[in-house]
């Protein structure tokens, strides 16, 4: 039997491993809902009503062509186990992507069957290297979808196609009412409606956090839950760039295909899942008040507040706000970074580990030996001067004077806006927390690396 296990790739255009495994016949294309996966503190109910708003559509195109999408709620290994027993030989085909491809090396080799893996594997190291590869990737066609797929009549009872039991399957947090609709027909919907209109203030607007989330793409949990590939943007972006005559236009779309690059170079980056004893060493005790009231949106601090009113309504944040809320309760508020890193996997739809991991990392002092410390006070000023975005979420604010919208705690009549006073003075706290990190710093400091910048920003080795 072909089985075609579908991981973070829910999608029937350019999906190669169904591209192939239907040239062979009989296909089985399986969904596998894993309870380890989704007990992990990173994942919520909103990431899986994306994937289940994802597999209705899948399920829709699948049986468009004549098949079925089948499904089962087990630990992957306990699945082929039966699916072994019930056919004499199997081929399973995959992304190299696929979260399961670890565990799926393992079972098929202890078990002696083929295991098909598709997708292109890119240099970590050399940046030349990477390029070529990436090149050779992008440009090679996208796989066309089987034109009709053939399923068995029969399969074991591990397996069911009534996604009822999906609904059923619990996974911890809320649901969200505001967000991205998951499915490969709105990915597609997405693209089109960016690349017809509103990429054109792409480069303008990336910082500003209302702007931002018209002008940028809000691909991002398309992709990352794969229900479109990055083949696919890349071409199409590239034929309405050769389509263009504007020369601002065309920097827009060059500036969002070098974002789509960057993901791919930084997503084949080996996750450094580490603790720094060291940076651990410097942080204030865990204080769950003060957690709460940053993941609430209650920290007094218009800008953070804001933005995170703003990701729990809709799941989506821009790069720069997201960098703000992750060195504000991790450098400013000096709260140990795992628990908030989580309580923002859960929250943004587009969650990608090595995305995310990778990020929350690099502002946090656990990558690379480098740190990142905000000021959101004076950051915010930048990116939303007149304060449209925090009057937007922080409606206590929204009559206060555009002078006073980033500072209300300066404002006269601030005990009357029934808005809390700041959780700490942010000022006093970074440079504090600049001390501490500085107390790290080895030979780095004398060589001038070290500083701040005029964003109020302290970015510097450790
Ligand atoms: C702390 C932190 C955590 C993040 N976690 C995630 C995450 O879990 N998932 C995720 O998709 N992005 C993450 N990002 C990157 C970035 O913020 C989002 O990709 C972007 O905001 C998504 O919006 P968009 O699709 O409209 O982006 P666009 O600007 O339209 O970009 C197009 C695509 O390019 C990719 N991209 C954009 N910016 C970057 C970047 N700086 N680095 C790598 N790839 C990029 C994304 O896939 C995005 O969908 C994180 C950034 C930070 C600072």
């Amino acid at each position: 039997m072909n089985i075609i296990l579908f991981d973070r790739d829910l999608r029937i255009f350019d999906h190669q491993p169904m591209a192939e495994a239907a040239k062979m016949g009989e296909i089985l294309p399986l969904y596998i809902i894993e309870p380890s996966q989704w007990e992990a503190p990173a994942y919520s109910a909103r990431h899986f009503q994306f994937v289940i708003e994802s597999l209705e559509d899948l399920s829709d195109q699948i049986q468009g062509k004549g098949g079925r999408l089948f499904y089962s709620i087990n630990e992957v290994e306990i699945v082929l186990e039966k699916l072994l027993e019930a056919y004499d030989s199997m081929n399973v085909f995959i992304h190299r992507s696929s979260g399961l491809l670890e565990k799926l090396t393992g079972w098929t080799e202890e078990n002696q069957q083929r295991l098909f893996i598709y997708g292109a594997e890119f240099d970590q190291v050399s940046a030349k290297a990477f390029n070529k590869q990436f090149q050779s990737y992008r440009d090679e066609p996208c796989a066309e979808a089987p034109a009709k797929i053939f399923v068995p009549k029969e399969t074991p009872s591990i397996l069911f196609t009534d996604m009822k039991k999906i609904h059923q399957f619990r996974v911890k947090g809320k649901k969200i009412r505001f967000g991205q609709q998951g499915g490969e027909s709105r990915a597609i919907e997405t693209l089109d409606s960016f690349l017809e209109e509103r990429y054109a203030n792409y480069v303008e607007n990336q910082q500003k956090p209302l702007p931002s989330s018209f002008s940028s793409s809000r691909l991002s949990a398309y992709i990352a839950w794969g229900n479109i590939s990055v083949r696919t943007i890349f071409q199409r972006t590239t034929e309405k760039l050769q389509s263009c005559e504007n020369d601002d236009e065309k920097l827009q779309l060059e500036a969002f295909l070098s974002k789509i690059t960057a993901r791919v170079r930084t997503t084949c980056n080996q996750p450094e899942h580490k603790q720094d004893t060291e940076v651990s060493k410097i942080k204030n005790e865990w204080n769950e008040e003060w957690f709460q009231r940053w993941l609430e949106g209650r920290t007094g601090v218009p800008v953070i507040d804001a933005a995170m009113r703003s990701l729990v309504k809709t799941g989506w944040m821009n790069y720069s706000l997201r960098e703000m809320v992750t060195s504000f309760i991790a450098n400013t508020l000096m709260l140990d970074g795992q628990k908030p890193s989580d309580a923002l996997a859960q929250l943004y739809l587009d969650y990608d580990p090595a995305l995310h991991d990778f990020y929350v990392q690099q502002i946090t002092g656990l990558r690379m030996k480098k740190v990142k410390i905000i000021n959101p006070i004076k950051v915010g000023k930048q990116i939303d001067p007149d304060g449209t975005f925090i009057r937007r979420y922080v409606t206590e604010l929204e009559k206060v004077p555009v002078e006073y919208v980033h500072e209300p705690w300066l404002y006269p009549a601030f005990y009357q806006l029934g808005y809390p006073p700041p959780i700490i003075d942010v000022i006093k706290a970074n440079k504090l927390a600049g001390q501490r990190f500085k107390s790290l710093t080895k030979k780095d400091e004398s060589s001038g690396k070290n500083g701040g910048d005029e964003t109020g920003q302290l970015s510097f080795d450790i």
